[in-house]
């Protein structure tokens, strides 16, 4: 999957987080609010009725005990019923105090206003009036201030009271009512938060399992296009996992390999093929160990490999490329492979008339310049010298004009073979053509090249050649001169060897001729 659509999946699972959380902290701050806000209101409410329950209380008692006092003839009953009335005088009091310390409302405060004015205007001034007669022992006429005075006060305090309860009672229902909506609101937008949520959460699942599809369908369509042009190409692949163990090969490496697919896979590439190193004929490290050791790849051509298969061998040109991810993990190594047996041998071959007479197997005048002018090169900076024979037979015309060209190539073989027979293996013997032949004498003092001269005619002497009933004794002119650090160049040299031969030639032939520098 791309970076980009990561970055996207990730962005759309984080929002969502935090949407969740945000649902969660609301859900808790919420739920603490409501909580917070119906304890207050139970408090503040049960704190208020108690308050105004202990006035109404208070009142009516406080009536009760004016009407007894004003029945009874009883002074110690009616001292009794006095300090009673000024205790529920007190009490009254006192809770009004403590209700008007409380958080109230405009219409708590003007119903206690109005409560405090019947209170202190007619309701105490006329119960007081009520007291003094009673004590006076004016019953009568105490019975009259508060049958007509005191008792409609106090109905109209009690009243006004009974108004705040009802009002407190209405105050809390709508409180109540308020928290209900709040919470209402609060369970909308949670349920809100969480259908947003779930249609997130559906939108990118939806849009992720679609790019997975599609990339699932890429990958698939791409494996099988690889796997089409690995089966159709015509050089062998290996493929390993990291550690070199084989996971995949191709048709052309199991029909170069003679092992199906099942008898590579799991195993190392040195258990399905040895390959040497040609040259050295030292077996080198496997090629795909050494890709993946070093991080690079490794190529080789023309090197010699050992089927395991059959214990036979070929030659091959390989690559071993290692495949990496993020360019630092190795993930393994890709082994391509062919075998050049054929190209090897056509090469070797090519190579082999390019620089021998076809005719004796001898090298032929290009590769012999090319080490006649490295010898003098080389003798040049080494300061070491070196001989060159010039060759020519004497009257070979007469064997071919005699006997016919084939019994002539005959001769030339087996004066060939005569000549292979006194040369060194340091030395390069080359027929340059027709009855022309040379002889680099590597590091030869022209006392010993005269010496091998002298061997040579002696044995090609001695040759007697027989054909079409006649026998041919062959002689032969030589030329030879010295290739020292003076010596010029490779022209100059095969002309100095060339002149003492034709030299040799005009002196009576079969003989030896020198052209050195005196
Ligand atoms: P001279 O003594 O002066 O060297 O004379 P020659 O008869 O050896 O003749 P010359 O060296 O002048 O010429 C070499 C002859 O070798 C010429 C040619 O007919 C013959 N010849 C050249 N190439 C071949 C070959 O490949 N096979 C055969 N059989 N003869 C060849
Ligand atoms: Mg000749």
């Amino acid at each position: 999957m791309e970076i980009k659509s990561k970055q996207h999946l990730y962005l759309a699972f984080s929002f969502q987080i935090a949407l969740m959380l945000l649902l969660t902290f609301i859900s808790f701050n919420s739920i603490k609010e409501i909580k917070y806000d119906l304890d207050q209101i139970i408090n503040n409410n049960n704190l208020k009725i108690e308050f105004t329950s202990n006035m109404l209380h208070s009142a009516r008692e406080r009536s009760i005990l004016l009407h007894r006092l004003v029945l009874t003839k009883d002074p110690f009953e009616r001292d009794e019923q006095t300090i009673n009335l000024d205790h529920y005088g007190s009490l009254f009091a006192d809770n009004r105090i403590k209700l008007m310390s409380m958080d109230l409302s405009e219409e708590e405060l003007n119903i206690l206003r109005a409560q405090g004015h019947i209170t202190s205007t007619r309701a105490v001034p006329s119960q007081n009036k009520v007291l003094e007669l009673a004590i006076e022992d004016l019953l009568t006429k105490a019975k009259n201030i508060l049958l007509h005075e005191a008792m409609p006060a106090q109905d109209e305090v009690l009243l006004e009271l009974n108004k705040l309860i009802d009002f407190q009672k209405k105050s809390a229902h709508q409180a109540s009512l308020k928290a209900k909506k709040t919470y209402q609101e609060t369970k909308f937008i949670l349920i809100v938060i969480a259908i947003t949520v779930f249609i997130l959460a559906s939108i990118t699942a939806k849009i992720y399992t679609k790019k997975i599809d599609i990339a699932e369908t890429k990958l698939f369509e791409e494996k099988e296009r690889a796997q089409i042009t690995l089966s159709s190409i015509g050089d062998a692949i290996i493929s390993t996992d990291a550690h070199g163990i084989i996971e995949m090969v191709n048709p052309s490496a199991e029909s170069l390999l003679i092992f199906n697919q099942e008898q590579m896979i799991g195993k190392t590439i040195d258990s399905i093929v040895e390959i040497e190193n040609q040259s050295e004929q030292t077996r080198p490290t496997n090629p795909i160990s050494e890709s993946l050791a070093s991080r690079k790849t490794v190529s080789a051509t023309h090197k010699m490999a050992h089927r395991k298969s059959d214990g036979s061998t070929f030659s091959i040109d390989y690559t071993v490329a290692p495949i990496t991810y993020a360019n630092n993990i190795i993930l393994g190594a890709i082994l391509v492979f062919r075998d050049v047996s054929l190209i090897h041998d056509m090469t070797k071959q090519l190579n082999y008339e390019a620089s021998h007479d076809p005719l004796t197997g001898l090298l032929n005048r290009r590769e012999f310049e090319k080490l006649l002018n490295h010898a003098i090169e080389t003798s040049k900076s080494t300061h070491l010298a070196h001989a060159l024979c010039f060759i020519d037979l004497d009257k070979f015309k007469t064997v071919n004009d005699t006997c016919g060209h084939e019994a002539g190539d005959k001769l030339l073989i087996d004066i060939t073979r005569i000549f292979q027979k006194h040369t060194r293996q340091s030395d390069s013997l080359a027929r340059l053509g027709g009855d022309e032949f040379a002889v680099l004498l590597e590091a030869c003092s022209i006392a010993k090249a005269v010496e091998y001269g002298n061997q040579l005619i002696e044995s090609v002497n001695a040759l007697a050649f027989n054909c079409k009933g006649q026998t041919f004794y062959v002689g032969m002119s030589v030329g030879i001169t010295e290739i020292s650090q003076h010596s010029q160049n490779l022209k100059n040299t095969l002309a100095a060897a060339d002149s003492a031969c034709y030299l040799a030639k005009q002196n009576g032939r079969n003989q030896i001729q020198l052209n050195v520098p005196s």
